[in-house]
Order: structure tokens, then sequence, then C-alpha cells
């Protein structure tokens, strides 16, 4: 068995990852770390809609977790393993993994980071199982089924919602043999992306979907249908909502807001772990957890007032990185300042963008475009996976 001491980071995101590659450059000897992630491959949600629609960008979501770090690395990393169990001093694997030689279930930690991120349903995030050619064919068999869509459902006005509907109206446009598609979006908030959007963001995404074709129907919800369920129906489908209108449809998709994926700190340390109704992982301003000065947890699972995105991953990192340095070195620990106010960016295809920025300023949708919907930050996963083509 190695003497080094382990750094066990669990989940391997745009967080995760962030994290593992700043403690892989910062760690003293004596510590190293591993990551531990459920899928055999890196996972980018934020191109996921656009590889739902159009063939091809099912290459640019995926990417094997091999070349992270180099073989001649002490620090390690295995896919395709998931977490079932925390110990205040040990992580508990679904299967058994080989470290220095030595087949094991269990890692024992110095430190933890806890990077478990979202749940939701396919294409918003991935099924457990797949490996990464199946998480691929998953992707092509999502743009079958739209293309087979005449009348789509979306339900959800938030950034999924509204990017699925960018999507969908620009690739099935009329042209090139592409039909244009039957498209409603219904959501229960008065408010397009976000209710803390300004008016202006909010009437400028509204008449984008008009623009496309989309009919648009706000404040008020769609009973009865299952959030884990997104795709084709086979058969038009009668929705009725809380007003008693109907929708008829024969594709939904369901961009209802993602759940904190908080089981395993709940499991691990009690419901008094997590902030309730969020059920987000409760932090400090260093983020360690409430009450465990060796644990850390990132990213979306965190209680951090903050809008939930993969653009402060790297912030995340270079204060839990800097923070067990700071452990293992008795001095004093950094406190993480949250990006405050609403910044979000929802691109509409990949010729349009809305959003705001901090202290309120917009962007205009050309400029968002050149930022986000063109490329979707699909160069973000290589990236950091340290894979040179995408
Ligand atoms: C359509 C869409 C558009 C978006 N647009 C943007 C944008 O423009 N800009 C932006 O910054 N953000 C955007 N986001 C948000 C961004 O994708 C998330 O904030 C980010 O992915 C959160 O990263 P995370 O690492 O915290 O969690 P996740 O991405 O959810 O990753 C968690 C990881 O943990 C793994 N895991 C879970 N449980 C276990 C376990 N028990 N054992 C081992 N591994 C486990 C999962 O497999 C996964 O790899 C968008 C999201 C969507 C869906």
């Amino acid at each position: 068995m190695s003497d080094q001491k382990n750094v066990v980071v669990v989940g391997l995101s745009s967080y995760g990852l962030n994290v593992a590659k700043e403690l892989g450059v910062k760690l003293p000897s004596g510590y190293r770390v591993i990551g531990v992630e459920k899928n055999d491959f890196g996972f980018n949600p934020v191109p996921a809609l656009r590889a739902s629609t159009i063939p091809g960008w099912e290459d640019k979501v995926l990417f094997p977790l091999n070349n992270f770090f180099p073989s001649s690395s002490k620090n390690l990393v295995f896919g395709g393993v998931a977490v079932t169990g925390i110990t205040k001093d040990s992580v508990k694997l679904e299967k058994s993994i080989t470290i220095d030689g030595v087949s094991t279930d269990t890692i024992s930690y110095a430190y933890l980071v806890i990077a478990t991120g979202s749940r939701a349903a396919f294409p918003i995030r991935i099924p457990t199982t797949t490996d990464l050619e199946e998480a691929k064919e998953g992707f092509r068999d999502m743009q079958k089924q739209v293309a087979k869509a005449q009348k789509v459902l979306i339900i959800g006005g938030g950034p999924v919602g509204f990017e699925f509907a960018g999507e969908i109206t620009e690739y099935y446009n009329g042209s090139n043999g592409r039909e244009k598609k039957d498209v409603t979006l219904v959501s229960l908030l008065p408010k397009l992306l976000h209710p803390d959007a300004k008016d202006s963001t909010h009437q400028k995404c509204l008449s984008a979907l008009k623009k496309a074709g989309v009919k648009v129907i706000l404040g008020h919800g769609v009973q009865d249908f299952d959030p884990n369920q997104n795709g084709y129906l086979g058969e038009p489908k009668k929705f009725t909502l809380d007003n008693g209108e109907t929708v008829e449809a024969d594709f939904v998709l369901a961009g209802v807001g993602p759940r904190a994926n908080t089981n395993l700190v709940a499991e691990a340390f009690g419901e008094a772990a997590l902030e309730q109704p969020t059920r987000q992982v409760r932090v400090r301003q260093t983020l360690q957890l409430v009450d465990y000065d060796n644990i850390f947890a990132a990213g979306d699972i965190t209680n951090i007032k903050e809008n939930k995105m993969a653009a402060w991953g790297s912030k995340h990192a270079a204060i839990i990185a800097g923070n067990i340095n700071a452990l293992i070195n008795n001095a004093p620990l950094k406190d993480y300042s949250p990006m405050g106010g609403l910044v979000m960016l929802a691109s509409f295809g990949a010729t349009q963008a809305y959003g705001q920025l901090p202290f309120g300023l917009s962007l205009p949708s050309w400029l968002g475009a050149r930022l986000k919907s063109k490329t979707l930050f699909a160069q973000m996963m290589p990236e950091l996976l340290n894979i040179k083509s995408a």
C-alpha cells in the first residue's frame, strides 16, 4: 500500500474536474488526488439539448476520462464507479477497484470533496448505467424521436425549456426537408428564464419565442406529466393545464428545474447537513461542510447563494484546493465570494442569446450568441480532460 494520504473527489463534471485539476497542481508531497465518477466519461450538460436535436452534436457532449492525469502521475481517476456511501474518513464504492495493486471497494481519505451535482432526466443529465458509446447512442435515439415529433410540448420556461425551443425551431425550420413542428411552451411562472429576470430580459425572450412560431402559455401548470419521461410518446396525447385548457402533443420535454443530488450526504451526515427545502448541502464560506473541517462541497449541490452554473467551477476549485493546502499547513483559510445578482445567458439556437450580467446589465443578443450559442461551451469538457480535438 502507498503511504500517500488521499484527497478524494466524488463526481467528475465541471466542478469535480476543476477541483481535481487544481488539487493535482497544488497538493504537497505525501498527498494525492483520487477522483471517482459514476459514469465512464465526462458529460457537459450545456450542449445536451442541441445534441438531442442535431445529429453529430452527440460527439460534443461526452468525453473519456482516461487522459485527465498522465499515466506517470501519482494522482488517479476511476470512471464507471459510483460512490455508494460516505463515512467521516472513507468512501464506499459500488464495486472493487485496484489501487496500489490491491483490490478494494473502500477508499480512505484525509480530505473529501463532494461534487455530485444535480439530478434530472435525460437529456439534461445522463442515466447511471451507460458507458460512453451507450450514452452517445442515447443522444442519437433522442434526435430520431425529435425528428418524428409533430407536436412538441415544452414544460417549463427556464433556461432548459427556452433553449430547447430555440434548438428545435431553428433546426426544424421548413428547409432542407426538415418540416416545421408545432411547438408549445407552458410555464407555471409568469416570467421566462428566471423569476428574478428583468422585465426587459423576459420580453426579449418572449419575442424570440413568438418570432420562432412557438405558442407560449405563462402562469399555468401542466397537470399529470412525468418529469422523468422526456421524448416521443408514440401518438398524440392531450395534456390538461390548471386553467382547464388542453395542449395536444406527441413529444414532451420537461425542463422543470434540476434537484440537488445530495442523498449520499443526507445518508452519511443526516438531514441536518442539508438546507431545506432546496436539499442543497450547507457549506461554510470556506466551502467546508458546516460540521466537518475535512469535507468540502462544490458546484450545484451547495447552498451558496449564486446562480447554479458551470462557469464558477474554477473559482470553487481555487478556494477548495487552497483551503485543503491551508489545513495541511496549518495556515488560515480563505472565504469564497459568491457571484452576486442574477448572471445567466440562455442561447436560442446558434445565433441568438438572451440573459443578464451583474448589476442588471444586459448583453446584446449577437454578442451573447458569439459567447455561447455557436459553440455552447462544447470545448470546456475536452479542455478539462486534456483531450486535444473535439
Ligand atoms: C441546458 C443547460 C444549459 C446550461 N448552460 C449553462 C451555461 O451557459 N453556463 C454555465 O455556466 N452553466 C450552464 N449550465 C449549468 C451547468 O451545466 C451546471 O451548473 C454544471 O454542470 C454543474 O456542475 P456540477 O459539477 O456541480 O454537477 P453535474 O454537472 O451534475 O455533475 C455531477 C457529477 O457527479 C457524478 N456523480 C453523481 N453521483 C455520483 C456518485 N454517487 N458517485 C460518483 N459520481 C457521481 C455525476 O455522474 C456527474 O458527472 C447549463 C445546464 C443545462 C442543463
